[in-house]
């Protein structure tokens, strides 16, 4: 259920690796229940963004707060503990561990044994493909089947805000479309989404609202219905004129 209560607010975020400007003052809004894509080139800096809310690539400027908390500083595993879950690009799943370890240490900052399980159910229950391969160890799945074990890694740590960096790329597009519709339907359960794409038509067609960036700089933001009917945005990441 989408509310009027704001769960993440990036304020005039900047962030460096060493003397690259990568984030030049980003502001940014997550409300609860949202579906909200952050769109953007190679390069743009979407990545960036996503490693200073997990304090992985620390923000020099600016603010991040989670749900009242200025998260701005803090450690990654404590930003993990606050409740936020990530998909990271590029799958990196634990290769040598079964598909049930890797989804075991996403449910690590929790205790309660009957909640865990309630979890793997759940993931099971959306990702079949999964449930079929429980045993298998993670570095001998496909590809789709690596970015879906990602995913439900995140959510075993049943995050409030589940992070979502570029979970398309690389991958056939039946399974493409597939990941986003699993991806809505997390979304149409209750979990607010910040999804990071390069595949502005699909993220746009299921988002709620999106963020444009283009080197550092958010230049566009609206509903995503607003943003897949403009212009500029159809030539530069739609292949539409
Ligand atoms: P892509 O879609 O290609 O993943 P992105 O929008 O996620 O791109 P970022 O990875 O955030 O972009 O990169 C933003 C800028 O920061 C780029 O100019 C990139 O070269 C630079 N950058 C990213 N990581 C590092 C790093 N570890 N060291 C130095 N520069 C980096």
């Amino acid at each position: 259920m989408k509310t009027d209560r704001k769960i993440l607010e990036i304020k005039n975020l900047h962030t460096y690796y060493g003397s690259i400007h990568a984030l030049k003052g980003i502001n940014l809004e997550v409300y609860e229940g949202e579906l909200v894509t952050l769109i953007g080139s190679n390069g743009a800096g979407k990545s960036t963004t996503l490693g200073s809310i997990t304090g992985i690539v620390p923000a020099s400027q600016g603010t991040i707060t989670f749900e009242g908390t200025d998260i701005t500083k803090m450690k990654p595993s404590d930003i993990t503990k606050l409740g936020i879950g990530v998909s990271p690009e590029g799958r990196e799943v634990f290769g040598g561990l079964s598909v049930e370890e890797n989804l075991k240490i996403g449910a690590y900052t929790r205790k309660d044994p009957k909640e865990i399980a309630n979890s793997f159910e759940e993931v099971y229950e959306l990702f079949p493909r999964l449930a079929e391969r429980k045993k298998q160890s993670a570095g001998t799945l496909s590809g789709g089947e690596q970015q879906m074990l990602a995913v439900g890694r995140a959510m075993m740590s049943r995050p409030k805000l589940l992070l979502l960096d570029e979970p398309s790329m690389g991958l056939a597009p039946n399974l493409v479309d597939l990941i986003f519709e699993l991806i809505l339907k997390i979304n149409q359960r209750g979990t607010t989404i910040l999804l990071i794409e390069q595949n502005a038509n699909m993220a746009l067609q299921i988002a709620d609202r999106g963020y444009v960036l283009e080197t550092g700089r958010v230049t566009m933001t609206d509903n995503a219905r607003t943003l897949q009917a403009n212009d500029n945005v159809r030539k530069a990441y739609l292949g539409s004129a």
